[in-house]
Order: structure tokens, then C-alpha cells, then sequence
């Protein structure tokens, strides 16, 4: 198990979301629109308890990012009405994880669009993808 210099809640960027800029939330997660969007309306379900690994949470908790999860979901759809989506989670060093607090990326999909970089569902193989 990796432990980095990130793991403490102070110098956590998800520790400290700025008010404004959640754009929902309930007991056990928030939402935010990722800093460095792969498309437009690329949107993070954090959970307000500082851990590092989503398999740490409680059961409890783990229904909070997922119910936010489909909320948000519900809006893009009103909003962008994308074709699709991809749901990626980083899970470990290894998996590609830079920041060490639970986070759930929502990727709205259009047809046809190709993603900005190329770290889409941050953390996929990248010669395995076929984006
Ligand atoms: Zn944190």
C-alpha cells in the first residue's frame, strides 16, 4: 500500500473545495467539475471523508458518491445531453492515483468526440486504449 506525501487532509486539494464551486452534494460526498476537464461537463464525486482508498469506506458510505454519482448524471443529461459516459476510479499508485482521497470521475461521451490528452478514465493502459 503506497502512502505519499498526499495522504494528509492539509495539503489535500479535496480537503479544502471552495464553497462555490460544488456543485452538489449530500451526507457523504461532493461534486465538483474536474480542474482539468478530458470533456466538457467531466465532473468528480468526492467524498467529504479524507481516505485514500474507495475499499476503505463503509458501506454507509459508500452509498453517498453513488447516489451523488447518478444526481449528476441526471443533470449533465438535462444539461449536455452526451451520448455516454465513462465512470473511472484510480485506485492505488500503481492504478495511476496522483491524489490520495476517494474520487469517482464522470466523463460525459460524445459520439464521435475524441477526449482532450490522453489520460481518459485516468488511468487506463494506454496502449490498450482505443480511444
Ligand atoms: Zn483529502
Amino acid at each position: 500500500m503506497y502512502h505519499g506525501e498526499l495522504t494528509d487532509s492539509i495539503s489535500c486539494p479535496f480537503c479544502s473545495i471552495p464553497a462555490g464551486d460544488i456543485l452538489d452534494e449530500n451526507e457523504y460526498a461532493l461534486a465538483v467539475r474536474d480542474r482539468c476537464p478530458v470533456s466538457e461537463g467531466h465532473t468528480l464525486i468526492i467524498t467529504k471523508r479524507h481516505v485514500d482508498d474507495y475499499f476503505k469506506l463503509s458501506r454507509e458510505e459508500k452509498s453517498g458518491p453513488g447516489a451523488l454519482l447518478e444526481k449528476v448524471k441526471n443533470a449533465i443529461d438535462r444539461e449536455l445531453n452526451p451520448d455516454g459516459y465513462n465512470i473511472g476510479m484510480n485506485i492505488g499508485e500503481a492504478a495511476g492515483q496522483r491524489i490520495f482521497h476517494v474520487h469517482i470521475h464522470l466523463i460525459p461521451r460524445v459520439k464521435g468526440e475524441t477526449l482532450n490528452g490522453d489520460r481518459a478514465v485516468k488511468g487506463v493502459i494506454r496502449n490498450k486504449m482505443s480511444y
